[in-house]
């Protein structure tokens, strides 16, 4: 399987769900997609069950159910057993557990959720994967949808899904000259521009949305039709909008060890996204809502350009 091919996939599959409600995120205008976990609740994630994980002994793994987005490799249960969770790392949105046999990817797809439990506690339906460490907690791997996936690989950086992939938005090297340079000759809408993995990673939807409003730049204008103090400016404003998630997403960090709500998805206030028909917080002007490149899009057409 390539790599591409299996991102567009998983695109092509979040579309097709749209018509489902989504959930978590506060809005004052209808809801018009699913919200599935973005860089802000997989960057939460990590940060809730790293403290658990890392520099642990994996005692034992269980797989309940092996259908995921693609099978779950018997690797995992062969190879982590018995091996030391050196790091817990992102890249995108996967999760990278870095261990002595290998490392372990895991996706949350469209429904996942992990939190660190006792491994007495009856798992549920949904609860497709544990696994124990030496402390005696576990980690457990929920996922309705099963759109999730969890992958083995001995080369991170090489596999066909992490190799392609743009910079990290919140590490040094993404910034608006690295945008600028890459948007040279890119005549598609800086909206869709700026959701290329390829181009930047983590940038979904929502944030794509709230992005652009703060940097007040229109959406369908063309990538390569944007000067570089603008786009110094939208590059500022991605990682504030991810910043200011990930924040609001600590709040919940408790919630990844007991309890059984659903921690990784969070409330947050957004100024654009969800607001359709409501006043721009700017102008008071009615915000709008366009479809672009099969994404609902929310914006301002006073106060972006
Ligand atoms: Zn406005």
């Amino acid at each position: 399987m390539g790599g591409s091919t299996i991102s567009n996939d998983l695109e092509e599959i979040s579309r097709s769900f749209s018509r489902f409600p989504r959930h978590g995120i506060v809005g004052a205008g209808h809801s018009p997609e699913i919200q599935m976990p973005e860089l802000p609740e997989v960057e939460t994630s990590r940060l809730g069950i790293a403290p658990w994980l890392e520099q642990q002994q994996v005692r034992k793994v269980t797989v309940r159910e092996r259908r995921l987005r693609w099978p779950v490799p018997l690797d995992i249960d062969s190879k982590l057993p018995g091996s030391f969770i050196r790091s817990l790392r992102r890249r995108a949105k996967y999760l990278l557990f870095d261990t002595d046999a290998g490392t372990l990817m895991l996706h949350l797809g469209m429904s996942g959720s992990v939190r660190i439990i006792d491994p007495a506690e009856p798992a549920g339906k949904h609860d497709h994967v544990d696994i124990e460490v030496e402390s005696g907690k576990a980690l457990r791997f929920r996922d309705p949808r099963r759109f999730g996936s969890l992958l083995w690989t001995s080369d991170p950086e090489a596999h066909p899904l992490l190799k392609g992939l743009g910079p990290e938005p919140l590490m040094p090297g993404f910034d608006g000259r690295y945008l600028w340079e890459k948007a040279r000759g890119r005549r598609i809408a800086i909206k869709q521009f700026i959701m290329n993995s390829g181009v930047v990673v983590g940038v979904g939807n929502i944030y794509a949305s709230e992005a652009l409003f703060l940097a007040g730049i229109h959406p369908k204008r063309r990538a390569d039709r944007i000067a570089l103090p603008r786009m110094t400016g939208l590059a500022d404003t991605i990682r504030t909008v991810l910043k200011r998630a990930i924040v609001a997403g600590g709040t919940t960090l408790r919630d990844f060890h007991g309890g059984d709500g659903e921690p990784g998805y969070f409330s947050q206030e957004l100024s654009a996204y969800g607001r359709d028909g409501l006043p721009c917080l700017v102008c008071k002007r009615p915000i709008s809502v366009i479809v672009l490149g099969q994404r609902s899009t929310f914006y301002c057409m006073h106060c972006q350009k």
